[in-house]
């Protein structure tokens, strides 16, 4: 059987915490696809091509990772592309409450996909993308929190 899992997300930006889960997923599946949920009701500090480019270079060197975009439903996606996981990263019991309403919804709506919890990596634990863009809007630096090798462009939203 082939495992494939979406693993879906803003990655606005990418950061440590996303790398560990992702690293620490994939010895259980056979293939990740890392999908950039995009939301009309939502701006992001980084356009998409950004964002997309940025997992790309990371995961240049990983075939059984693909990097895709994709709106609407998570669970539409993950049919779409034949997927029957759905992985999420949990970092505190607030994580915990929010993922368990949207993996029930998921789980009513489709209930061939299984949603699958990883804990994160103590380490990582503080790290949210929504922390780093607000050091990033006060000029703060943020080397320490996204992968290496990932540079912010200049020019920053407010
Ligand atoms: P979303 O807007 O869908 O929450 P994110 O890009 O913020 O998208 O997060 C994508 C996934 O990565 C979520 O499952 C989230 O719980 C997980 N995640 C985010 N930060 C961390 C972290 N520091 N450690 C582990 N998992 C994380």
């Amino acid at each position: 059987m082939n495992r494939t899992a979406v693993f879906p997300g803003s990655f606005d930006p990418v950061t440590r915490g996303h790398l560990s889960v992702i690293r620490r997923a994939l010895p259980l599946f056979d293939h990740l696809t890392i999908a950039i949920g995009t939301n009309a009701g939502k701006t992001a500090m980084f356009p998409l091509e950004t964002r997309k480019e940025w997992l790309l270079r990371l995961f240049a060197g990983e075939p059984r990772i693909t990097i895709a975009a994709y709106s609407g439903l998570t669970v539409d996606f993950c049919r779409k592309i034949n997927a029957g996981y759905l992985l999420r990263g949990l970092r505190s019991s607030a994580d915990f409450e929010f993922e368990k309403g949207i993996a029930q919804m998921n789980q009513l709506m489709a209930p061939e996909i299984e949603t699958i919890f990883l804990l994160c990596d103590l380490l990582y634990a503080p790290i949210s993308s929504s922390i780093v863009r607000d050091i990033l809007r006060n000029g703060g630096d943020v080397s320490r929190f996204i992968p290496e090798g990932i540079s912010i462009p200049q020019t920053v939203k407010p």
